[in-house]
Protein backbone atom coordinates (compact mmCIF):
# COMPACT_ATOMS: atom_id res chain seq x y z
CA UNK A 1 0.00 0.00 0.00
CA UNK A 2 1.41 3.43 -0.87
CA UNK A 3 1.97 5.78 1.97
CA UNK A 4 1.08 9.09 2.00
CA UNK A 5 4.66 10.57 0.81
CA UNK A 6 5.09 8.27 -1.34
CA UNK A 7 2.00 9.26 -3.85
CA UNK A 8 2.32 12.75 -3.02
CA UNK A 9 5.21 12.49 -4.60
CA UNK A 10 4.07 10.36 -7.53
CA UNK A 11 1.79 13.28 -8.49
CA UNK A 12 4.44 15.98 -8.57
CA UNK A 13 6.65 14.03 -10.79
CA UNK A 14 4.00 13.17 -12.60
CA UNK A 15 3.32 17.17 -13.01
CA UNK A 16 6.77 17.85 -13.64
CA UNK A 17 7.30 14.91 -16.42
CA UNK A 18 4.35 15.37 -18.55
CA UNK A 19 4.95 18.34 -20.84
CA UNK A 20 1.45 18.80 -22.50
CA UNK A 21 -0.30 18.68 -19.40
CA UNK A 22 -1.87 22.01 -19.37
CA UNK A 23 -0.68 23.41 -15.60
CA UNK A 24 0.04 26.80 -16.86
CA UNK A 25 2.14 28.81 -13.78
CA UNK A 26 5.50 27.58 -12.03
CA UNK A 27 5.32 23.92 -13.36
CA UNK A 28 4.24 25.35 -16.96
CA UNK A 29 7.05 27.59 -17.09
CA UNK A 30 9.49 24.81 -17.33
CA UNK A 31 8.21 23.50 -20.73
CA UNK A 32 7.72 27.13 -22.37
CA UNK A 33 9.70 29.47 -24.42
CA UNK A 34 8.80 33.07 -25.28
CA UNK A 35 8.66 33.75 -28.97
CA UNK A 36 8.13 37.56 -28.69
CA UNK A 37 8.52 40.39 -27.06
CA UNK A 38 7.56 44.15 -27.39
CA UNK A 39 6.68 47.23 -25.93
CA UNK A 40 4.01 47.60 -27.71
CA UNK A 41 1.11 46.38 -26.31
CA UNK A 42 -0.87 46.55 -29.73
CA UNK A 43 1.54 44.70 -31.18
CA UNK A 44 1.98 41.77 -28.81
CA UNK A 45 -2.19 41.30 -28.70
CA UNK A 46 -2.08 41.39 -32.28
CA UNK A 47 0.97 38.30 -32.46
CA UNK A 48 -1.42 37.06 -29.60
CA UNK A 49 -4.39 36.54 -31.83
CA UNK A 50 -2.67 35.38 -34.87
CA UNK A 51 -1.18 32.48 -33.03
CA UNK A 52 -4.02 31.58 -31.47
CA UNK A 53 -5.99 31.51 -34.54
CA UNK A 54 -3.48 28.90 -35.75
CA UNK A 55 -4.62 27.26 -32.83
CA UNK A 56 -1.27 27.72 -30.55
CA UNK A 57 -1.50 27.60 -27.07
CA UNK A 58 -0.05 30.89 -25.70
CA UNK A 59 0.09 32.52 -22.42
CA UNK A 60 0.98 36.60 -22.26
CA UNK A 61 3.79 37.81 -19.65
CA UNK A 62 4.11 41.28 -17.98
CA UNK A 63 0.96 42.57 -19.58
CA UNK A 64 0.24 44.66 -16.39
CA UNK A 65 4.03 45.05 -15.69
CA UNK A 66 5.46 48.60 -16.06
CA UNK A 67 8.68 49.93 -15.15
CA UNK A 68 7.50 51.73 -12.57
CA UNK A 69 9.44 49.38 -10.39
CA UNK A 70 12.80 50.55 -11.51
CA UNK A 71 13.92 47.31 -9.86
CA UNK A 72 13.57 45.12 -13.10
CA UNK A 73 15.58 46.24 -16.43
CA UNK A 74 13.30 47.90 -18.52
CA UNK A 75 12.91 45.25 -21.55
CA UNK A 76 12.48 42.74 -18.94
CA UNK A 77 9.24 44.51 -18.20
CA UNK A 78 7.92 43.93 -21.80
CA UNK A 79 4.95 41.52 -22.39
CA UNK A 80 6.12 38.24 -23.72
CA UNK A 81 4.11 35.41 -25.49
CA UNK A 82 4.94 31.72 -24.87
CA UNK A 83 4.14 28.97 -26.21
CA UNK A 84 3.43 25.56 -24.63
CA UNK A 85 6.07 23.41 -26.16
CA UNK A 86 9.13 22.88 -28.83
CA UNK A 87 6.70 21.58 -31.45
CA UNK A 88 4.85 24.96 -30.91
CA UNK A 89 7.54 26.69 -30.78
CA UNK A 90 8.57 26.24 -34.11
CA UNK A 91 5.41 27.14 -35.68
CA UNK A 92 4.82 30.29 -33.08
CA UNK A 93 8.39 31.41 -34.66
CA UNK A 94 7.36 31.01 -37.95
CA UNK A 95 4.16 33.04 -37.36
CA UNK A 96 5.64 36.21 -35.70
CA UNK A 97 8.56 36.43 -38.30
CA UNK A 98 6.28 36.44 -40.72
CA UNK A 99 3.98 38.89 -39.20
CA UNK A 100 7.14 41.34 -38.80
CA UNK A 101 7.94 41.04 -41.92
CA UNK A 102 4.54 41.66 -43.65
CA UNK A 103 4.58 44.74 -40.92
CA UNK A 104 7.54 46.41 -42.61
CA UNK A 105 6.93 48.15 -45.89
CA UNK A 106 8.69 47.27 -49.19
CA UNK A 107 9.56 50.89 -49.65
CA UNK A 108 12.45 51.84 -52.14
CA UNK A 109 16.13 51.03 -51.75
CA UNK A 110 17.80 53.87 -50.19
CA UNK A 111 21.79 55.16 -50.57
CA UNK A 112 23.89 55.99 -47.87
CA UNK A 113 24.53 59.66 -47.52
CA UNK A 114 27.53 59.30 -45.40
CA UNK A 115 29.50 56.13 -47.88
CA UNK A 116 26.97 55.94 -50.85
CA UNK A 117 26.31 52.18 -50.01
CA UNK A 118 23.25 50.97 -51.44
CA UNK A 119 20.56 49.32 -48.88
CA UNK A 120 17.02 47.62 -48.98
CA UNK A 121 13.92 49.23 -47.55
CA UNK A 122 13.93 47.52 -44.38
CA UNK A 123 17.62 48.39 -42.93
CA UNK A 124 17.24 51.23 -40.98
CA UNK A 125 20.92 52.13 -40.56
CA UNK A 126 23.82 50.91 -42.86
CA UNK A 127 25.59 48.32 -42.20
CA UNK A 128 29.11 49.61 -44.02
CA UNK A 129 29.46 52.66 -42.11
CA UNK A 130 26.87 52.40 -38.70
CA UNK A 131 24.94 55.56 -40.16
CA UNK A 132 21.72 55.68 -39.00
CA UNK A 133 18.61 56.34 -42.02
CA UNK A 134 18.12 59.74 -42.75
CA UNK A 135 16.69 59.08 -46.58
ZN1 LIG B 1 27.18 54.19 -45.04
Amino acid sequence: MLSFDRLRMTINCNLFLAPRAPVWGIQGCLFMKKVYASQDKLMVGHIRNLLENEGLNCITKNEHLTAASGEIPLNECWPEIWVANDSCYEKAKKIVNEALSSKTPAGPKWKCPKCGERHESQFTECWSCGSIRTV
